[in-house]
């Protein structure tokens, strides 16, 4: 039989040897979230198309070009998720969360599904970690949610990135805006792909975020939304970079930046990354007043960000920031014979119990490819047990970093004796970490 090994194009496996990176990125995502006061919520994989139509929009390269839409065995058409924030507003108002204390504040990782052209940074299946706030207008909560981004970003040892800011507008004076982009992008329409020429008349300003070279070339001299602000939605804007500005999070105002979703209003971000060429963007969010109303609920201005985990993790390795290794086992049992065994599996297990990560042979091998196999794993340390052993309650420690062995008492004091150790070692690292800052300090 032929061998199916091949994967769909577009997505990518996470091995065991790379998956600690990817719980470090979420976990620290989610950790943080968790201390701007946002709580995890989980929406299903595939929703009604319609959703998506309403929510990311009609005119967007997403629902035109790149949903995973399919009729399921009762004829109903459904989309696995391009992105999560319309399952997140979905979910909000189905089960009334915003009936609760406001603003309701959540965060999500997802696996999203875009029909693209896979390249670096750019996959069919991706994964995000993203963050809403239902029900919080003034400026102060954009600039609250960047310093998220910002922060979630600075404390896993991302460089070279930049935020770029721009707003563009609520749907009364984008109106305005929309009657100049029209007029400017109308004398060059043959020009424009056949999108575009078909989003001139529709929506205008999703010709900004083409990516056809040919297209881009002639956005570069558009009127900018800026210029076309009401003076609600200029002091809003001014609101934000007030508040970023007082904290000293550095930004740039990039009227450039439109999004690819429909339901963004006002402040529009992305953080844009020096080491991810053509796709460098790893963070893009706003504000998306519109939505709730727009899915049949009550206004609620709100907005979000999300952050792409294959292109954060890809900047980590670009720049060779460390994450921290996961744990080694403390403790490989070698068992010699069917007593040592039986021995073996109950110590391992009371060690696990109480928390200490402890391997013991499964696989029935001699003492030569148990220990190959031990030092492969990265144990820290071995016992061998054999008849002997087993007499005398007692067997040798062998740390496998220096090959030094001790005595060590095979009861119950030996889950004392490497909580001990662990102890020590914990205690030894404090001492070079605080050694260092303190010759530092003296150095100043
Ligand atoms: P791009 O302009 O690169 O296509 P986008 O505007 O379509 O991005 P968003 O919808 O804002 O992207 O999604 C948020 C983030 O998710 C992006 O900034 C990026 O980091 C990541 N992302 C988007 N599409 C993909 C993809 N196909 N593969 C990997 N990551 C992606
Ligand atoms: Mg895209």
């Amino acid at each position: 039989m032929a061998l199916i090994t091949k994967a769909p194009r577009g997505t990518a496996d996470v091995l065991p040897a790379e998956s600690y990176k990817w719980q470090h990125v979420e976990q620290t995502a989610l950790s943080i979230a968790r201390d701007f006061g946002y709580r995890e919520m989980r929406t299903p994989v595939f929703e009604h198309t319609e959703l998506f139509q309403r929510s990311v929009g009609e005119t967007t390269d997403v629902v035109q070009k790149e949903m995973y839409t399919f009729e399921d065995k009762g004829g109903r058409s459904v989309t696995l998720r391009p992105e999560g924030t319309a399952g997140m507003a979905r979910a909000l108002l189905e089960h009334s969360l915003h009936n609760d204390a406001l603003p309701a504040k959540v965060a999500y990782l997802t696996s999203c599904y875009r029909y693209e052209k896979p390249q670096a940074g750019r996959l069919r299946e991706f994964h995000q970690f993203g963050v809403e706030c239902f029900g919080a207008a003034p400026p102060q909560a954009d600039a609250e949610i960047i310093a998220l981004a910002r922060t979630i970003l600075e404390t896993l040892g991302v460089t070279g990135v930049s935020l770029h800011i721009n707003s563009i507008g609520c749907p009364s004076c984008r109106a305005r805006y929309h009657t100049a982009l029209k007029a400017y992008f109308e004398v060059r329409r043959d020009e424009l792909c056949g999108t575009c020429q078909d989003r001139l008349d529709r929506n205008p300003m999703r010709i900004l975020d083409c990516k056809s070279p040919a297209c881009a070339d002639i956005a570069k001299g558009a009127p900018v939304m800026l210029d076309y602000l009401c003076d609600d939605c200029a002091a809003h804007f001014e609101g934000v970079r007030a508040c970023l500005t007082a904290a000293e999070i550095p930004f740039e105002i990039d009227t450039r930046i439109v999004r690819g979703l429909d339901y963004y209003t006002r402040t529009v971000f992305e953080f844009i990354s020096d080491a991810l060429g053509a796709q460098a963007t790893v963070c893009g969010g706003g504000r998306y007043d519109g939505l709730t109303k727009e899915l049949g609920g009550p206004e609620l201005p709100s907005l979000g960000f999300a952050m792409g985990l294959e292109r954060l993790l890809m900047i980590l390795e670009a720049k060779g920031t460390s994450i921290p290794a996961p744990p080694r086992p403390e403790l490989y049992l070698a068992p010699m014979g069917p007593d040592a065994v039986r021995e073996c599996f109950a110590m391992a297990s009371r060690l696990r119990e109480g928390g200490v990560s402890v391997e013991f042979d499964i696989a029935g091998r001699g003492l030569k490819a148990q220990m190959k196999y031990a030092d492969k794993l990265g144990a820290r340390y071995v016992i061998v047990v054999g008849d002997n052993e087993l007499a005398q309650k007692q067997g040798r420690l062998k740390d496998m970093a220096s090959g030094a062995e001790e005595p060590i008492a095979l009861d119950d004091s030996l889950y004392t004796t490497l909580y001990q150790k662990s102890l020590d070692r914990q205690l030894a690292g404090m001492a070079d970490l605080f050694g260092e800052e303190l010759a530092d300090g003296l150095e100043k």
